[in-house]
């Protein structure tokens, strides 16, 4: 079961996809968080990746690209994967759906998550992520037990850096811009899946769960 989660920041797609992840035992593979790890690391790609991230601009394409290739062959994914926040160009796209040809895989489903671009600021301000386990926690609509600690491994809660409302702002710009487009060119493809992205977590989910069920 290949899967691509489409929507813009703060759509869900990562608390869609660690769900997905649990329920169905495939790997998320999100690109955002795989450049962070390199910013974290300090490699040469993550220095070079920060600028465009500070920014709120796209990575661009061939590192992006050569990141999902590389990671489409490990040995995880043999039996689907779920990708969040990639493809986010229709180049992006080209190159994923080229590269799965040559193994012979295509994409099943691209469920692609609806929301009010206005709500989303509220959503990235208020998001909070766990520094040791990476899970997604909101102040108002998904808090943690106890302020600022995981839930589910005690880690210290923290802001991403290109969640404050300047950046946010670029980065909804940007997906309009150039992410957008995605929706015509997968529904062209008779493969997208439209979701309410505005109802509450496990509402997301069932509908998810619905498509996902269609498609075996
Ligand atoms: P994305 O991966 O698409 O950028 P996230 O999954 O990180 O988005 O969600 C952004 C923020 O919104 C998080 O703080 C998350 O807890 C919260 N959130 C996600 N889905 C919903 C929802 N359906 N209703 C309200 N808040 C949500
Ligand atoms: P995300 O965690 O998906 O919100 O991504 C955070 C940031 O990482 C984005 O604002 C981009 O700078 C970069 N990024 C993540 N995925 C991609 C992608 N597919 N293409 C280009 N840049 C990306």
């Amino acid at each position: 079961m290949d899967l691509i989660l489409l929507g813009p920041p703060g759509a869900g797609k990562g608390t869609q996809a660690k769900m997905l992840v649990d329920r169905y035992g495939i790997p998320q593979i999100s690109t955002g968080d795989i450049l962070r790890a390199a910013v974290r690391e300090g490699t040469p790609m993550g220095i070079k990746a920060k600028e465009y991230m500070d920014a709120g601009d796209l990575v661009p394409d061939e590192v992006v690209v050569g990141i999902v290739q590389e990671r489409l062959q490990q040995e995880d994914c043999a039996d689907g994967f779920i990708l969040d926040g990639f493809p986010r160009t229709v180049a992006q796209a080209d190159a994923l759906e080229d590269s799965l040809k040559e193994s012979g895989r295509g994409i099943d489903a691209v469920i692609s998550l609806d929301v009010d671009i206005e709500a989303l600021v509220g959503r990235l301000t208020g998001r909070r992520t766990c520094k040791d386990c990476g899970a997604g926690y909101h102040v108002k609509f998904d808090p943690p037990k106890t302020d600022l600690i995981c839930d589910k491994c005690g880690g210290e809660l923290i802001q991403r850096q290109d969640d404050q409302e300047s950046t946010i702002r670029e980065r909804l710009d940007v997906y309009r811009r150039q992410t957008a487009p995605l929706v015509d060119y997968y529904s062209q493809k008779g493969i997208l899946f439209r979701v309410d992205g505005m109802a509450p977590i496990d509402s997301v989910q069932s509908e998810i769960v619905q498509i996902v069920k269609g498609l075996t």
